[in-house]
This record gives C-alpha cells, structure tokens and sequence, in this order.
C-alpha cells in the first residue's frame, strides 16, 4: 500500500495532525495505546545442541497455549460475528498444520531457536499466498503474520492487555480482527494501523462494529506515544494528537453532528420508499454474509438485491458443499422472508476467487462467473440443487453473472431445467417457479437485451463491471480510474438500452452495481426509470432520504 500519511501541520508544537486511509466512519476523543512492535531481528537465531529439548518443548507448550487462546476467542465471536469466527476457524487451522509443525521441529533440531524456526517456517508458507495473482489470496497472506505473532508472544509469555483498553485509541503496524474483538470487549474506541487494507477483516470487523478506523498511516507507531491525547476521525482518515482546546471544541461538534444525522436517519428505516410524487422504490441491499443482512433488515431493507456467494467460497476457501450452501441459504431466506433473497451464481475468476481455475494471460476478459460455471458443471449444479432445496419458502431468485450471449443463456437455462427435474424426480420440495434472472454487466448483455429479456424472469445492471468492460478500464487499476467513469455516456446510453428492453418484456430490472449508492446518481436512474435500487447495507438510508426529496414527473423528464 502506498504510505499515505502526511505532516498537515506542525506550527503549533502543541498539536500534530496525519492523514490516512479512513476505512470506517466516525470520531472518538481517547488516550493511544501503541502495540508493542517486535521485528523478527529482535530474536536470537541459533541454539546450542543441549537446549534443544528443551527448545522443542517451549514450542510444543506455546502450541498449546496459542491453540487454546484461538480457541476461547472462536467461542466469543461466534456469538458476535459469523463472519469473524470464520476467519479465526482458519487461524486454527493454519496454527494446526501438522506439516507446518514438522518442519519447525525439524528446524529447531537443526539447532535454530523456536522463534526463528517459527518465523522461518511461516514465511516460506505465506510466500505461497503473496505471489497469488488473486488479490484477495494475496491479502490473505496477513492471517499467516497474524498466527505467527500469536505463536512468538506464547514463546515469549507476552500477550497484550486487552483490559487497558478501556477508552482508548489503539495504534499499531497492523491489528488482528482477533485483538480487535478483545478490545471492543473491553471498551476500545478506534485503531489506527501502519498497513492493512480497506477490505481486510479488521476494516470489515472495524466497519460491522461502527468503530472509527484508519489505514495506511506509515509510521505512526513511532510518532505517537502511549497515553498521547487523540481524536480519530473516521470519515476524512485525519488523526490529531495533542488536540488544542479550539480543536477539540470542532470535533465535538462534529461528532454530534454525525450522531444526530445517524439518528435521524434511523428514524427512516420504517419510512415507505416512494418520490415525493408517490412513485415507489424498491430499496433492497447487497450483502455477503448474514451479518449484513441483519444489518439490512435493521436499515428496512425490502429484500436482497445481490447475494455475493463468492463469499463463502473465500470464508471456506474451497467450493462449499450442496448441504454447506443449503443451510446458508435457508438461514438467509428466512431472515429475509417475506422479502426477496437474490442469490447470484458463483462469480469467480478476475479479481473474485480463482483457485482452481486456469492461469489466464488477461483474465476479466477470461473465463469469469458463468464461463466457468458453463465449464466446471460439477460446481453449478451444486449451486442450483442448493438454491431451489432452500427455496421452500418461495422468496428466493437466482442471478447469473457475466452473461454476454444468447447462447450461453439458453445453455444455463437448459442446464438450470434440468437440474430442477431431477429434485422433482427425487421428490424433493422447491419453488417451481423461482425466478431467474441475468446481471446486465458486459456491453453485450445490455446491447442484446431486447433478445435476452424474452429468456427471464428479471436484470439487474451492476455498473461496475458494465463499466469495466464498456470503458475498457480495469475497475481495480488506479491509472485509468479516470476513464472508468460510471456516469460516462456511453455507459448510462446501455443501461437506457436495457431498462427500455425489460420495460418492453414487462421483466423487472433492478440495479446493483456501486452506481446504485452515488448520491449524483439517484436522479438519473429513477428517471431512468429504475424502480428496484440495491446497495450495501450502510448506504440504505442516505439513499432513502435522497429518493424521498426526489419528484418522479419531474425528473422522469429528463430523458
Ligand atoms: C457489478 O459488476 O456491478 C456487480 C454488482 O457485481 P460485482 O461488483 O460483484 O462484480
Ligand atoms: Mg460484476
């Protein structure tokens, strides 16, 4: 990551601002705890032959330790967050590697320390991760850090006071979603890494936990001390330390600002969505994980507009089971009940999950979400058997991804029959009528659509892609984030060619893309004429309070 952190102000000695990456909203006035920061050159390397016993009992005991320690926090979260005990689960299971053991036994015999083999070993494993060319495997090169850190302080006897952190701003290179839980528990306010990314568990967990947070501030556990007075401010990424009294007076207004507007906006979530003309708008939520479907329906959510299912692939890191997929399902269905569950085929490949794909030369235009699903038959019939077992109480839709020809439409809807027939054969229970419907997101799907329309239940344009492949912009690379402009004419003229398709057909079209959330935006896709509008679940309510200042007749006129 690019260090972002820059000296704003340094007139006044008294006071210091940084700037970094804000990765979850809010403002907490606190007193900074730095984490301890131990560099691999910090331990001894070698052993003499007589203490190698004992080096390999120290290693056995901090096994133990670190395992028991994982353990007791897995059972704290799984009441807090499914979402975070996954991750921790795969903590475990990476701390339990017999294979991994075996090698740093072999190390520590070997006459190295059971730091340095544990460092050593940890290293070689996670090098398989960062050279992933998938960015989300290469992000999950950090969980091997954050279980070697949990073994080296059981070598040490070292571990970290959650309990000191009662009203306090933690700093560090990086923070494990594993701590951060234990100092939420203890009344923790906000953290402030040196690295991380906006979509690492801590940030998520930081964002599910609405604790303010901020990335990418290089160094900043050397310029702050224990005990310095802060002020984190999640919504501009800014860090003040040593706040004046001036200060500290702006943000405390600020916060209450922001307290207010969010309280304010609460009392939206029960509000009918319609223009102030009357006109009604489906307001549904993107999510991957039944957390944010809890949030959702806590937001009034009418439903789910994208279920990302890659997610459990990446929370399981293999293709989940029919039976891991149907219990998943039937929770999510249920929860959202009597309100539509949009369950979207796997969209693997590109930048999404691509174990077990082939190493492609230009990816995004490779095989992606149903091109591969069309090839890796096994996967997709899986999918589909889970999605109509779960179905029974009626609410659930099934969204294909990347779909850019009639052909391979029919195909998945042939395929799809088939697969359907055979539960019927088996006698098994579903919804015989669950709609199926396509994301228009390749240039190809909006400009066919009038032809794909007649084919399905209902679309659903996710603009980030559409974008991507209509600007022949990578929607993840920085250079060209100029030209992938959502609001670009080209890009608005295929979703016009495809709402005017699915009017034509009398097919529901929705939105789901980013697009969806823009505040410049709501105008223009109501106006559109767009009435299902999908977003992720924080966005929900900001986005009600636009639509209902939003007079339809009048911006229905625009186009
Ligand atoms: C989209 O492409 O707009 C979309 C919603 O799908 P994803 O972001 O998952 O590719
Ligand atoms: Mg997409």
């Amino acid at each position: 990551m690019q260090n972002q952190s820059e000296h704003i102000q340094d007139t006044n000695r008294e006071e210091f601002r940084f700037k970094g990456i804000p990765t979850s909203q809010g403002i907490e006035f606190g007193k900074a705890i730095v984490l301890f920061k131990e560099g691999p050159s910090s331990y001894p390397i070698h052993i003499s032959e007589e203490s190698i016993p004992e080096e390999l009992e120290r290693f056995s005991a901090a096994l133990v330790n670190a395992s028991e320690e994982l353990q007791h926090i897995i059972d704290i979260a799984q009441k807090e967050s499914a979402k975070i005990s996954h991750i921790l689960e795969t903590y475990l299971l990476i701390l339990m590697d017999s294979i991994m053991h075996d090698s740093i036994r072999t190390r520590i015999k070997e006459g190295y320390t059971a730091e340095n083999a544990v460092i050593h070993e940890f290293d070689v494993q996670k090098q398989f991760f960062t050279l992933a060319k998938d960015p989300i495997i290469r992000e999950r090169s950090i969980d091997f850090d954050h279980v070697t850190e949990r073994l080296l302080n059981g070598l040490r006897n070292r571990t970290i006071s959650h309990a000191v952190a009662e009203g306090s701003i933690v700093i560090g290179s990086s923070i494990t979603p594993t701590d951060l839980m234990l100092f939420h528990k203890a009344g923790c306010l906000g953290f402030i890494t040196e690295i991380g990314g906006i979509a690492s568990h801590a940030s998520i967990l930081a964002r599910s936990l609405s604790m303010p947070a901020i990335i990418g501030l290089r160094d900043i556990s050397e310029k702050v001390q224990d005990e310095d007075a802060i002020i984190i401010d999640g919504f501009s990424g800014i860090l003040i330390v040593h706040p004046t009294e001036d200060t500290r007076s702006f943000y405390i207004q600020k916060k209450k600002e922001a307290d207010d507007n969010k309280l304010s906006l609460g009392l939206l979530a029960n509000t009918e969505c319609t223009t102030l003309d009357g006109y009604p708008i489906h307001l549904m939520a993107n999510i991957d994980s039944i957390e944010d479907l809890h949030v959702a329906m806590k937001y009034g959510a009418k439903g789910i507009g994208l279920l990302r299912t890659e997610y459990l692939i990446i929370a399981r890191q293999h293709f989940p089971t029919e039976q891991e997929q149907i219990e998943w399902y039937k929770e999510l269905s249920h929860i959202s009940f009597p309100h539509p569950l949009t369950i979207r085929a796997f969209d693997v490949g590109s930048d999404k999950y691509a174990e077990g794909l082939a190493e492609e030369d230009n990816p995004a235009l490779g095989l992606r979400g149903i091109r591969f699903l069309l090839q890796r038959k096994d996967i997709f019939k899986n999918q589909i058997r889970a999605v109509y077992i779960a179905s029974k109480e009626k609410n659930i839709r099934f969204m294909l991804p990347m779909i850019s020809t009639i052909n391979e439409l029919k195909i998945s809807l042939a395929f799809i029959e088939e697969s359907r027939l055979e539960l019927e054969h088996e006698g098994i229970p579903h919804d015989m009528a669950l709609p199926i419907g396509i994301m228009i997101e390749t240039p190809a799907s909006a400009l066919i659509s009038d032809s794909l329309a007649p084919l399905v239940s209902f679309f659903s344009i996710g603009t980030n892609d559409l974008t991507q492949y209509t600007m022949a912009a990578d929607r993840l690379n920085e250079y060209v984030s100029d030209i992938y402009d959502p609001f670009n004419p080209a890009v608005i003229r295929l979703m016009k060619m495809a709402i005017e398709s699915a009017k034509k057909y009398g097919i529901n079209i929705g939105i789901c893309g980013e697009l969806a959330g823009h505040s410049a935006a709501t105008e223009l896709l109501i106006g559109l004429g767009i009435q299902e509008i999908s977003v992720s679940p924080p966005l929900l309510l900001e986005l009600k309070k636009r639509i209902l200042h939003i007079n339809y007749s009048e911006v229905s006129q625009l186009h």
